[in-house]
């Protein structure tokens, strides 16, 4: 790898090739490195370090072996020239709002986003006098009219969660950079497996490392990716402020990344399947999955994403024509195989009910306006048998059906 040119190299290769550890213990898989701090030949290099005239480890929450592999791979994943890892992806929001941001400053955001996120906007950046104006993702306009002057960052996840809307990444740069504002896009959805947004555009790219990336729902962590002069200041917010990744969390995702887009692949193409099923089968009134050709965006998810993800959500109807939440956690609750569970990004198919869960703190009018009704259910596709899931989403139907 040490001679092989990472820009000649597939995703798939990368994933499993860049930023190899290896001690002279010449172990074959990489090591983790859990140690908080490290230790010098004498006082004098300890100072050298500590003075940055040597480079070198510190402390854990400055530097990491573990870590830093990790974020090397990533950023080779996304195409970046530089990565920082979070504890957590909220972290990595958070941290890269306040790196970036002052008093003052403005954000234009999809509503279609991450509950959490919304928080974060709402109760905290706020606070600190920044401000922002919710868009609906899919409109160009609403983005074109919500941008001030004091317009810093645009902000979007796609598809988004739960409804599967899709963003034009692409539209969405050209607006922000004639703007002088940074494109931001939340790619946990997708992975760099199925979409690249720096290659379409985009300046930095989020990671919740916490769903795909470790795939097999261990542990918390989250990323940014981006040029280096943005991401110094972000690397200087984790040293001070401190939501630095555990080593051991980034061993498990490098572990995760290897496998990344062999799952990716796979659980878009049970989600398909099923999403394409679900469609047929009484008791469904809607499927949203940009998969579907009956997606308002279709074209532009097949332009943007390798493939279509895994996330898709369905709006019961019970037999009486019931469109509410009792039809909802009915079908919920007759599954047996299914999780229920707001997580996602995990090989265990999931199940859950956004409007009390994921969205339950969201104010009613956002609610209705991001489309999360009663009667809508999400399901995150893992990679049970595509029979096994439809017999257990059967279950839910049956369930309705008997009013
Ligand atoms: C889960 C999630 C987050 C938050 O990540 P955590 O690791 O739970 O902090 C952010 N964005 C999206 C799209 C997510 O699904």
């Amino acid at each position: 790898m040490s001679d092989l040119d990472p820009s000649q190299l597939d995703v798939e290769t990368l994933a499993i090739r860049t930023a190899q550890l290896r001690t002279d213990e010449m172990a074959h898989s990489d090591p983790i490195f859990l140690t908080s701090s490290f230790v010098y030949e004498s006082a004098a290099q300890a100072a050298a370090r500590f003075g940055g005239d040597e480079p070198g480890n510190i402390y854990s929450r400055f530097t990491n072996p573990t870590v830093r592999a990790f974020e090397q791979r990533l950023a080779a994943l996304e195409g970046g020239e530089r990565c920082v890892a979070f504890a957590s992806g909220m972290a990595a929001i958070s941290g890269t709002f306040f790196s970036l941001l002052a008093p003052g400053d403005h954000i234009v955001s999809s509503r279609a986003v991450f509950g959490t996120t919304n928080v974060v906007f709402d109760r905290y950046l706020k606070k600190f006098g920044i401000e922002t104006t919710m868009v609906d993702l899919s409109d160009l306009s609403q983005w074109q009219e919500a941008i001030r002057p004091q317009t810093r960052i645009l902000f979007l996840e796609t598809p988004s969660n739960p409804l599967s809307e899709v963003g034009d990444i692409e539209a969405l740069a050209k607006l922000a950079h004639d703007n002088g504002a940074l494109l931001v896009v939340d790619n946990c959805f997708c992975t760099p497996a199925l979409q690249k947004p720096l290659e379409l555009g985009a300046d930095l790219i989020i990671h919740s490392a916490t769903k795909y990336l470790d795939g097999q729902g261990r542990c918390l962590g989250g990323a940014v990716v981006g040029p280096e002069k943005l991401l110094e200041d972000v690397n200087g917010f984790v040293r001070s402020a401190g939501p630095c990744m555990s080593p051991f969390n980034a061993w498990v995702f490098l572990k995760g990344l290897e496998t990344l887009s062999l799952r990716m692949f796979a659980q878009s193409e049970r989600a398909l399947a099923l999403a394409e099923w679900l469609e047929q089968q009484p008791g469904i009134a809607r499927v949203h999955f940009a998969g579907l050709k009956s997606h308002p965006q279709h074209a532009l998810a097949a332009r943007q994403q390798r493939a279509f993800g895994a996330v898709l959500s369905i709006e019961v109807e019970d037999a009486a024509g019931n469109r509410d939440r009792q039809a909802a956690w009915r079908f919920i609750d007759a599954t047996k195989l299914v999780s229920i569970t707001a997580n996602l990004g995990d090989v265990k198919s999931t199940i859950t009910h956004p409007a009390t869960t994921t969205h339950g703190r969201v104010k009613e009018e956002e609610k209705r306006k991001a489309g999360v009704t009663e009667n809508l259910i999400r399901i995150a596709v893992g990679l049970e048998s595509l029979d096994d899931l439809k017999a257990d989403m059967s279950r839910g139907l049956k369930a309705i059906a008997s009013a």
